[in-house]
């Protein structure tokens, strides 16, 4: 296990490759309590883009369960302190004290990216995704006097579009930090960018789940193959528990494909590992790191 806040400044944008007016991107969002930092790594207008649909996300599916966990918030002055919910017999909103409510989490079971169905589909949407709201209940009691209405009711939006595009780069980060962007060719940037869609061919649910104790998310790096194709291709993948610590349910994000010199220095590297008789036990760097996020 690695507990590392800050990479080392990539000094290009991770979505478009400029240089210009880099800024640092969380790997996870801070809004969603992401603390691991990669710096000089998006130009403004990705860092605008990008900031759209982490918005989004934390705002509507998120809100609710971010002002119980206290998340961070860049702008704490706007935020709601209270959880709305509303009194069904006259349609009055009622404001509660988080610790007080029930709060929703928001969890999306997706079927594996289509690349790795078999046989591999280009779904053009989430059919097959299941949603559940999984309830965390009042973290102290409630006093009698307060609970006025015999039953209140919550809203919860669940944002699968917004979910998987911050997936995506969640995904895209982690691997530009651990990875190194010259070593693999990106799937993601267009569609993080918005000028591609099919992101259901890239984006799903991982059969693993994972779960670091003690860590609010949980990350990993995979390569493996295709499930059809050359077996000689190492997609590159990354498995994300966001907010696994409250047992949601594992993405897994293909993230591109590594590139032919990194397999071949890899090859090199193996067969003098082996000459120097130090066993078989680096499988590559990438594959089953782990890192705190
Ligand atoms: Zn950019």
């Amino acid at each position: 296990m690695q507990h590392r806040l800050s990479y080392p400044p990539v000094g290009r944008c991770i979505y478009c490759g400029g240089t210009s007016h880099l800024t640092l991107e969380h790997i996870v969002p801070y809004s969603l309590g992401g603390v691991v930092k990669l710096p000089q790594a998006s130009c403004r207008e990705c860092a605008t883009l990008t900031a759209i649909f982490e918005g989004r996300l934390a705002r509507t599916m998120f809100g609710n369960f971010r002002i119980r966990a206290n998340f961070p918030t860049r702008r704490r002055a706007a935020r709601p302190v209270r959880i709305k919910a509303t009194d069904p017999a006259t349609g009055e909103h009622v404001w509660l004290d988080p610790e007080e409510s029930i709060v929703v989490l928001p969890m999306v079971h997706f079927l594996p990216p289509g690349m790795l169905r078999d046989p591999p589909v280009e779904p053009e949407d989430w059919t097959g995704a299941t949603l559940e709201a999984k309830e965390i209940m009042p973290a102290r009691p409630v006093p009698w006097e307060k609970a006025t209405q015999n039953q209140l009711t919550f809203d919860q939006t669940f944002n699968v579009e917004c979910l998987a595009l911050t997936l995506a780069k969640i995904g895209h980060a982690y691997a530009a930090a651990e990875f190194g962007l010259d070593n693999f060719e990106p799937f993601l940037p267009a569609i993080i960018r918005g000028e591609r869609g099919c992101i259901h061919t890239y984006v799903g649910g991982d059969v693993e789940q994972l779960q670091d104790p003690g860590l609010l998310h949980s990350i990993r790096l995979r390569l493996g193959h295709p499930s059809y194709g050359s077996r000689a291709d190492f997609l590159l993948m990354v498995s994300i528990g966001l907010l696994s610590q409250f047992g949601s349910p594992t993405a897994l994000v293909i993230v591109g494909r590594a590139k032919e010199d990194w397999a071949w220095r890899e090859a090199e590297r193996h067969s003098e590992a082996s000459q120097a008789q130090r066993g078989s036990e680096r499988s590559g760097r990438a594959s089953g790191k782990d890192a705190a996020l």
